[in-house]
This record gives structure tokens, C-alpha cells and sequence, in this order.
């Protein structure tokens, strides 16, 4: 795909996701890595009404060369990219269950949602909350950075989740993938549910491995 085409692919993701509620007003950004640096959503902008032409162009340092400004998380995405080299794409999101995940008291923090289906085990596996901090604070990045390298996707406490794909659609799945599963957890948080037994997580593991 050349850099065209997926910062057209970037809109009509972006829209998509906002359409359909898992981001709203000017939360949540998307990045791409790209030959020579990152692309990324503006800052202040809609995920609703991304224009191709306007998408902040960072080179792999985070220098803004081209475009609008960006959004001030493109750092949380730049320490993403730093810490895990196999990630071509980054989503970034305040989706409402998953924020509802983040603020759960009794929850364990190595492993938030438990493998209630086979998709997530296979799309996000474990997935880590990274403690509260304000929003602009350094210390987010480095908590998250720390951690990328080696988990798909985080949750940050109070705020949403940051997943890694390989490509811009593997990364918007994994994303989609993730609230529906927060959905569920948080719907059966209530009832006696019964989540996949180790035995069951680790067929599916070696079978993606
Ligand atoms: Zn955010």
C-alpha cells in the first residue's frame, strides 16, 4: 500500500470506528508506520472527519514534518512503536467498556479480562492495565512503553486502550476485538461465568505461535 492509500485507509477506518461508538467527540487517534516515519491523526481532530491530506506526518523521532499538528498521545504511540518493532500500526482508544475494565477495583492488573472467548485469546491474549496518571503526563508513556514490548495491547487505567497490529486493519480488528470482549465481561460481571480453561488457552496459543 503506498502512503495514499493508507491515509486514505486511515479515514474510513477512522470513521467507521467512530460511527459505530468506540470513540467519540476528539478521543482517540490511529497511527501507521510508514517507510520514512509515522502517520497519525490530528490533534483536536474527529475520528469521524479524518481529510487524507491533513494526517500529521512524524518522522521516526516524532518530529512533525508535514500535515496538522498532532495529537499530543502521538508520543504514547511513538514509545509503542520504539518498544515493539513488529507493530505497523497503532489504535488508541476511550471505548466505554473498556474504560468501564479500567476502573474495576478488584481487578487483576497482569491480566484484566479473562479469556472469555477464543478471538480474544487468539487476537489480544493477556492484556495489562498500566496504573492512572493525568492526561500529558510522561510517566503514561513509560509505564505503556514498558509493557508494549511484550504485550499486544494495554489498557490504561481511566482512560482506554492502545493496540498493536502489523497492519492498520489487524490493528482496528484486534481493537474492535477487544471492546466486544470488555463488553462481555463486563455484561457477565454480575452472573456465575465460567471463561476458558488454561488447557484451552494453551491449544490456542501454540496454535498461533
Ligand atoms: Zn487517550
Amino acid at each position: 500500500m503506498n502512503e495514499q492509500e493508507i491515509r486514505k485507509l486511515i479515514t474510513v477506518l477512522g470513521k467507521s470506528l467512530f460511527d459505530r461508538r468506540y470513540t467519540a467527540g476528539g478521543s482517540g487517534n490511529i497511527s501507521v508506520r510508514i517507510d520514512d516515519g509515522i502517520l497519525t491523526t490530528p490533534t483536536n481532530s474527529s475520528m469521524g472527519r479524518l481529510d487524507p491530506d491533513r494526517i500529521s506526518k512524524l518522522d521516526p523521532e516524532g518530529k512533525h514534518l508535514s500535515g496538522d499538528k498532532p495529537s499530543k498521545e502521538s508520543r504514547l504511540h511513538l514509545a509503542v512503536y520504539r518498544s515493539r518493532p513488529q507493530a505497523g500500526a497503532v489504535v488508541h482508544l476511550h471505548s466505554p467498556y473498556a474504560v468501564a475494565v479500567s476502573c474495576l477495583e478488584d481487578i487483576d492488573s497482569e491480566d484484566t479480562i479473562p479469556p472469555l472467548t477464543p478471538y480474544f485469546v487468539m487476537r489480544i491474549g493477556k492484556l495489562p492495565l498500566v496504573p492512572y496518571f493525568p492526561p500529558g503526563d510522561k510517566g503514561l508513556v513509560e509505564a505503556v512503553a514498558k509493557v508494549a514490548c511484550e504485550y499486544k495491547a494495554v489498557l490504561m487505567a481511566h482512560h482506554g486502550s492502545i493496540v498493536t497490529g502489523q497492519h492498520l486493519e489487524d490493528a482496528v480488528y484486534s481493537a474492535e476485538e477487544l471492546e466486544e470482549t470488555a463488553r462481555l465481561f463486563i455484561t457477565l460481571k454480575q452472573l456465575n461465568c465460567r471463561a476458558l480453561n488454561d488447557q484451552q488457552v494453551a491449544e490456542l496459543l501454540r496454535k498461533i505461535a
